[in-house]
């Protein structure tokens, strides 16, 4: 933590003075503390850290919400039921930020007929600092007092006011504290009003709103995550009018010129896209992966409607997550072993992890083994205290993991249930599953764990539809739902498991992570060319599902993926598992289908390969022409 010398220190020192701000609406940095909803929230935890690591100065903005992300409970029918425990603040890692009176520090945002006051908590992720606001304050009405209360409000009026708090009483919530960043990277578009507290000060400053808006522009990058519609929020514009008309004079714009900033013509009628908003003040745009990024240059087509689809100025940078958060002790020790010492200092390098062909068979096997043990210890331990503590249905235990074996083949599937994600895609022929699954001296087990948005009848549907099939005797408890996912879950089962399962419907995953963090502790991934599995497939580091196209019928992509699935199962997956070399009786094929899985998909999607290339394709670019603009204001 305190040392000087640093990959940013040896390699940009120019950064030293002016530090990035990074907005976004979650952060996954722990179980504890639930201010988060999924892959995006952990993606942005994970940057911190990363940029933690490398001592780049980052500065970060978000919400603590006080009830967090909902606790998953299944009943017996398979229902999901979200309960909301409101967050003990004095348990948890966050310290308050006190003004000079030792009263509560609190910026104030206008919304319609009043203020809102937020107040500030900080956390100290290593080195970087993260901000949250909270507008649970005294001197606010109950109901706005509420506004910062949940993850992703169905309600458009909360909806729109906390997004107008987190941009805008973001941007003066650094301000108080000092901070002059000189680059604002927005991680998705909910944070996207920013651009017009920015534009405000600077009109306040005599520049004109054009002159404004190229600056900001300069000095903004903007990433957006997803091709799914519920991903990018978008307002009707009568709501914009009740909540900005008081902005126009500020922002020496009439109501035709700001609905411009976000507009999204439907057939339907226009709406205000925060995307949108964003993409039009940034001049560093990028998605996630390769293939979202094609994604995102067509779906945005329409912004730069000049340029061929390939120009659209939208690039990618594919995601990675931060190895100290998600390698298991006990691999993290081996590597230590094996891969020489402070190879954390240099782990997105690919020559560090050639030294894996070194690890003897035995010592990795044992690792697993232990790894595997721990799951299902895990899962015993989960269904204990179900057991006693509520009224479950005995059959809900077997549903729980209880029956499964800990060193027969295992593959994980757990992730938000989305419709899009297809988890029931492995269940399409269930008669051949049940038939691959209980074979004798070969069984498969399967666990399934996830939410779904609470306002997302068919993910939840989807839940039952999985939860209905595993409580089937047929299967001999051999698959398995767990509750509550959530990033202590994910860690059990994303090092626990031999296989990591990914079957979303192509090509909605803009780039997914967790099959990274698996990678990593030796499972092996078996998913659709999708998002990051595309770049991280080499033909022998796991196994691809279905083939690199796009589909125009999804019911015949869901049926081509399907057979693929089984029949890769069938023939590929299930007999290298159970092929044990005569030798040692180690299951030698797979160990090294493994070891090339780690070595190769490691470095690769690292988070210090991730926020390296954040710095050095768009950061700096934002930094130059910030500087080069600072200079001739100067002048
Ligand atoms: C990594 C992670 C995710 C994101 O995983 P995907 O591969 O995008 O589905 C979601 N939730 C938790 C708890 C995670 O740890």
């Amino acid at each position: 933590m305190n040392a000087e010398d640093t990959w940013c220190s040896r390699n940009h020192p120019e950064y030293n003075h002016r530090p990035i701000a990074y907005f976004s609406t979650e952060f996954g940095l722990h179980e504890t503390l639930p201010i988060y909803a999924g892959g995006l929230g952990i993606l942005s935890g994970d940057h911190l850290k990363g940029a933690s690591d490398l001592g780049l100065p980052l500065v970060a903005v978000g919400f603590l919400y006080t009830h967090g992300y909902f606790s998953q409970h299944i009943t017996e029918d398979g229902w999901q039921e979200a309960h909301y425990l409101r967050l003990k603040f004095e348990d948890l890692p966050i310290l308050p930020i006190l003004g000079s009176d030792d009263e509560p520090l609190t910026v104030s945002v206008e919304l319609p007929g009043r203020e809102v006051q937020a107040r500030l908590w900080e956390i100290h992720v290593g080195r970087v600092r993260l901000y949250l606001l909270d507008s649970d304050v005294e001197g606010n009405s109950v109901a706005d007092r509420e506004l910062t209360a949940r993850l992703y409000s169905s309600d458009l009026d909360s909806r729109i006011s906390q997004e107008i708090i987190l941009g805008i009483g973001g941007v003066r919530a650094l301000r108080i504290l000092g901070y002059n960043p000189s680059v604002f990277h927005l991680n998705e578009g909910h944070s996207a009003f920013l651009n017009l507290e920015r534009a405000k000060e600077m009109i306040a400053s005599g520049h004109t709103f054009e002159e404004a808006n190229e600056q900001i522009c300069d000095s903004s990058i903007f990433t957006t995550h997803t091709p799914v519609p519920a991903g990018n929020d978008e307002f009707p514009e009568w709501l914009i009018e009740k909540y900005f008309s008081n902005l126009l004079p500020d922002l020496e714009l009439d109501r035709e010129q700001f609905f411009n900033l976000g507009r999204n013509p439907h057939p339907w009628g226009n709406t205000f896209s925060m995307p949108i908003l964003a993409f039009q003040m940034s001049r560093y745009r990028n998605g996630v992966s390769e293939l979202h990024g094609q994604v995102a240059r067509d779906m945005w087509h329409h912004l730069w409607p000049d340029v061929r689809v390939d120009d659209v100025p939208i690039t990618h940078i594919t995601n990675g997550v931060h190895s100290g958060s998600w390698l298991a002790r006990r691999m993290r020790n081996l590597l230590d072993e094996y891969l020489g010492k402070n190879w954390m200092e240099s782990l997105d390098e690919n020559q560090v992890w050639e030294a894996v062909e070194n690890i003897p068979d035995g010592e990795l096997w044992e690792v697993r083994r232990h790894l595997k043990r721990k799951l299902a210890h895990y899962m015993r331990e989960r269904a204990r205290d179900q057991w006693l503590n509520d009224s479950v249905h005995p059959v809900q235990v077997v549903a729980s993991g209880v029956l499964l074996d800990p060193y027969a083949l295992t593959i994980g599937f757990a992730r938000r249930f989305a419709t899009y994600k297809r988890a029931n895609l492995i269940l399409r022929d269930l008669g051949r599953l049940l038939d691959l699954i209980n074979r004798p001296n070969m069984p498969v087990q399967i666990i399934f764990a996830g939410k779904s948005h609470p306002a997302d009848e068919p993910g939840k549907m989807l839940i039952q539809e999985v939860y209905r099939i595993v409580k089937k005797a047929e299967n001999g408890g051999r698959l398995v739902f767990l509750e509550d996912y959530d990033m202590n879950l994910a860690r059990y089962l994303l090092q626990g498991v031999d296989v990591w399962l990914n079957t979303p419907r192509r090509p909605h995953e803009a780039s997914g992570t967790s099959g990274m963090k698996a990678a990593m502790n030796g499972v092996i991934n078996f998913s659709v060319l999708d998002g990051w599995w595309r770049e991280g497939y080499n033909g022998s580091n796991g196994w691809a599902i279905g083939r690199d196209v796009d589909y125009d019928n999804p019911n015949q992509q869901d049926e081509e993926d399907a057979i693929s699935l089984y029949d890769i199962l069938e023939n590929q997956i299930i007999p290298l598992y159970y092929k044990k070399r005569s030798s040692d009786g180690l299951p030698g094929e797979w160990i090294s289908m493994m070891k090339e899985s780690i070595r190769t998909l490691s470095p690769q999607f690292s988070m210090r390969r991730m926020v390296k290339e954040y710095v050095e394709q768009l950061y700096i670019k934002a930094l130059q022409a910030e500087s080069i603009k600072t200079i001739s204001t100067i002048e």
